[in-house]
């Protein structure tokens, strides 16, 4: 694939479009300009990419940091343009952005913007509703306010910069920030749902009956009874769903699988002096 072939598959990182020109390339970089239609000619947008065996970089402007997804979008937008504007040099920016996050963070949580008389409520205001009703506590509470702060000198005093390092200081709280209220709250909701679905199949009954797992079109997961003696009885079909579609990450799927299996396989091996005391399961799970 030539150059511009591969700029053909990139998008602006302005406007989104995938109309990328080369312009000028050298051994180490390539240089495109934008040509979207805008309102006014083209788009424009210049972006340097460095050329790398794996394919272009974009160098510049900065690329837009990607977030876990469990942090909301209006949240993550205000945080990946921080950090763009940090990459820039525009610190300034860059503590107003994290105010607006905060301003998200309260949206998200259902803080009304107006007071019971239809004024605009204040940020400071909204981050105490927060607090009381139990959202932002301790340490957390100390942060937002002294990022809204921070936000607020640079949104209102026209005489003051923010530093590099009070960008990067408002950017690493609120990454934090993010983490205790929605990273870690989702891990943490993702590893008991593993270890529940794991103990649910340790539980499941497996010494009067072998099943094999049997993974249906829609990709739900069924244990079928595979005994003669239940078959006989009219109870082959499914016993039980044991797997929604969702299989979330595939390889912890698949290890449950191999242990259903491992499973099976040893009830099968009971199954040889258990002949005469299989159960079939037809009554309460199959027609
Ligand atoms: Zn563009």
């Amino acid at each position: 694939m030539d150059l511009q072939q591969e700029l053909d598959t990139l998008a602006c990182p302005s406007c989104g479009d995938q109309q990328l020109i080369l312009d000028a390339r050298s051994e180490g970089y390539a240089l495109a300009r934008c040509n979207a239609p805008a309102e006014y000619g083209s788009c424009g947008q210049v972006v340097l990419y460095v050329r790398l065996l794996s394919g272009l970089r974009q160098m510049w402007p900065p690329a837009r940091p990607a977030f876990e997804p469990s942090i909301p979008t209006a949240l993550a937008d205000s945080l990946a343009e921080a950090q763009v504007c940090h990459d820039s040099g525009a610190h300034t920016a860059a503590t107003i952005m994290v105010r607006r996050l905060l301003e998200a963070l309260c949206a998200d949580h259902g803080v009304s913007p107006t007071t019971a008389r239809g004024g605009f409520k204040s940020l400071n205001t909204k981050l105490q509703e927060l607090h009381t009703s139990g959202v932002i506590t301790g340490q957390l509470y100390d942060w937002a306010i002294h990022l809204k702060d921070v936000g607020n000198d640079s949104a209102h005093d026209t005489d003051s910069r923010a530093s590099f390092d009070d960008a990067a200081d408002a950017i690493a709280l609120a990454q934090h920030m993010l983490g205790h209220l929605y990273v870690t709250p989702a891990r943490y909701a993702q590893a008991k749902a593993r270890r529940d679905r794991e103990q649910a199949i340790k539980r499941l009954p497996i010494t009067d009956v072998a099943y094999v797992v049997d993974l249906q079109e829609d990709g739900a997961l069924q244990l079928v009874s595979l005994c003669p003696e239940a078959v006989s009885q009219g109870a082959q079909g499914p016993l039980a769903e044991v797997w929604g579609t969702d299989h979330g990450d595939p390889a912890e799927f698949h290890g449950l699988l191999e242990e259903l299996h491992r499973k099976t396989a040893s009830a099968l091996t009971a199954r040889s002096w258990r002949l005469g005391q299989l159960v079939p399961r037809s009554g309460s799970s199959t027609q």
